[in-house]
């Protein structure tokens, strides 16, 4: 997959280099350029910001250089425009589905909005050429998008096929399609059997995968009640047998 991020920060991407994705980056598994918007500019300033029309505190990132940015990153292949994301809080929720529908894309472009945000038109003019999403990460206000990038590349790129050591750990993580979806996933536990007086739940270790099977989903519901009981509406009740409704 192929990712282009523009933004005034490219040196907020740094954590990109280590850890999953920069092994996915070292591998060839994920493209990722990273471009600085004031390169797009043309004073001497390398102004990317002015006054809200209107009126009201703060300024707006100007069409001009986001425009110039998005056309020569898009040129690379105009035959297959890549799929625009546009970080905001004001987006439709990030989710892992989003995540998931996002890493089947063969190329990605971020556009990392600051100040209070970008010019509407650029999105309008890029909705007309290509599929533009605009995405909040959750209900709070960053300064910038970059971190908003950063969480939704780290979580598509490791649904890449390869990227994860075991493919099928994603497929147990909480909010996964399948048995997962809408459920949290419960708690985890490792040697030594005994810490500080405190046991791992006797059934773990029973080695009786049915059993252990079954203590999972209850602790995932029961979690999924405790902490996000506004995911317990959206379980497909066709999905739940008459021991889930029990917990
Ligand atoms: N005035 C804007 C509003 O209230 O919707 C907030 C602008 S914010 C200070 C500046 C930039 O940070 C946004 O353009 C966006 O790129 C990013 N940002 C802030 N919060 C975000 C969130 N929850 N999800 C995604 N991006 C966010």
């Amino acid at each position: 997959m192929r990712i282009d991020i523009i933004s005034i920060f490219p040196e907020y991407f740094a954590p990109l280099d280590v850890s999953l994705i920069g092994k996915a980056r070292e591998r060839g598994i994920l493209d990722i350029t990273l471009h600085q918007l004031r390169d797009w500019t043309h004073d001497v300033h390398r102004t990317v910001d002015d006054s809200p029309y209107g009126g009201g505190p703060g300024m707006v990132m100007k069409p001009e250089p986001w425009g110039e940015a998005l056309d020569a990153v898009a040129a690379r292949s105009p035959s297959a425009p890549p799929r625009l994301v546009v970080p905001t809080p004001s987006g439709r929720p990030f989710t892992q589905e989003l995540a998931l529908e996002l890493s089947a894309e063969p190329w990605l472009v971020f556009a990392c909005g600051r100040y209070e945000g970008i010019d509407a038109r650029v999105i309008d003019e890029y909705a007309t050429r290509t599929r533009v999403d605009e995405v909040g990460i959750g209900d709070y206000v960053l300064a910038g998008g970059e971190v908003a990038v950063l969480v939704m590349v780290e979580a598509i790129g490791r649904l890449l096929p390869g990227v994860l050591g075991n493919e099928l750990s994603a497929a147990d993580d909480s909010f996964a399609p399948g048995a997962m979806r809408n459920l949290l996933e419960g708690p985890v536990y490792t040697k030594p059997p005994e810490w500080r007086g405190r046991r791992v739940p006797e059934i773990l270790l029973s080695g009786h995968h049915g059993k252990v099977a079954r203590w999972r989903r209850d602790e995932a519901l029961r979690r999924t009640v405790r902490n996000r009981p506004d995911l317990v509406t959206r379980l497909d009740p066709d999905t739940l047998d008459k021991r889930d409704r029990e917990v």
